[in-house]
């Protein structure tokens, strides 16, 4: 896939799946923008990037922000020189049952998850669009098409971000950018690790292919997403998930 010395921003990159996801197109020669709270984690992301051959710029911000926002396009655009793919990853979640749901968490859940998403778009739409070239890439959940008890707001959320995720395509597609998601089911990382077991072992008999996804399964999509090849696909989710939905 020709991406080669193209630059992408990934949010939430200082691990996990957002790590995953920067090692990927780091191996197909983009450079890369390591965004996350943590910047110790950002840097050690970075250090991976440079090590493969890449430039890798770790930048400490706060996608729920926009003055934050606005900073790390600024100094990513300045060290890499330009934004040709923007993936939104960052999310967190703070999961309890509707009634016992604390306003600050469904607060912060919307925050950090779906108005990052509107706030990096619109940086990123705006460097794109002089280009006329862009890739916007949004990491959903299949919670959003099946919900989840436990999580109404990160479920509404990710619904969320389906349909931003629409709304932008349709806008910017004449300006040659193309705008998908990808909704990953239950994947392997720090997020999951703190599940109870027993909700685990439930969950792995929701899935036909028998076993949990990893970060690299959702890297996979991402990268496709983000080639060339993927230039007449915009609007699109792509399902993430060994079949736990279909
Ligand atoms: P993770 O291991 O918790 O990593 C999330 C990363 O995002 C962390 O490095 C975190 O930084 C960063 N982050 C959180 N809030 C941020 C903010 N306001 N600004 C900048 N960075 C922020 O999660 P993951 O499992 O890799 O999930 C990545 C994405 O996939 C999320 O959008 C998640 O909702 C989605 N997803 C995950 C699964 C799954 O099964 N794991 C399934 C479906 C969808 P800190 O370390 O400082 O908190």
């Amino acid at each position: 896939m020709e991406l080669k010395g193209q630059n992408a921003i990934v949010t939430g990159a200082g691990r996990g799946i957002g790590r995953a996801i920067a090692e990927a197109l780091a191996a197909e020669g983009v450079n890369i923008g390591v965004v996350d709270l943590n910047i110790d984690d950002a840097k050690e992301t970075a250090d991976i990037l440079t090590s493969k051959g890449v430039k890798a710029v770790a930048v400490n911000g706060d996608v729920s922000k926009s003055d934050s926002v606005k900073e790390i396009f600024d100094k990513v655009i300045k060290e890499l020189g330009g934004v040709d793919i923007l993936v939104n990853n960052a999310g967190i979640t703070r999961d309890a049952l509707l009634l016992r749901m604390k306003e600050e968490d469904w607060d912060s859940v919307i925050d950090v998850n779906l108005k990052s998403v509107f706030l990096c778009s619109k940086e990123a739409v705006k460097a794109m669009a002089k280009k006329r070239y862009g890739r916007i890439i949004n990491i959903a959940s299949v919670v959003a098409f099946t919900g989840n008890p436990g999580q109404a707001n990160y479920s509404a959320s990710k619904a969320g971000i389906v349909g931003l995720t629409k709304t932008t395509a349709k806008e910017y597609a004449s300006r040659g950018i193309t705008v998908n998601a990808v909704a990953p089911g239950f994947i392997m990382t720090a997020m999951t690790e703190k599940l109870p077991e027993n909700v685990k072992e439930e969950m792995l008999k929701t899935i036909p292919l028998g076993k949990f996804g990893t970060p690299e399964d959702v890297a996979n999509a991402v990268v496709f997403l983000a080639s060339p090849e993927a230039g007449y696909i915009t609007g699109q989710v792509i399902h993430v998930n060994g079949g736990m939905y279909m």
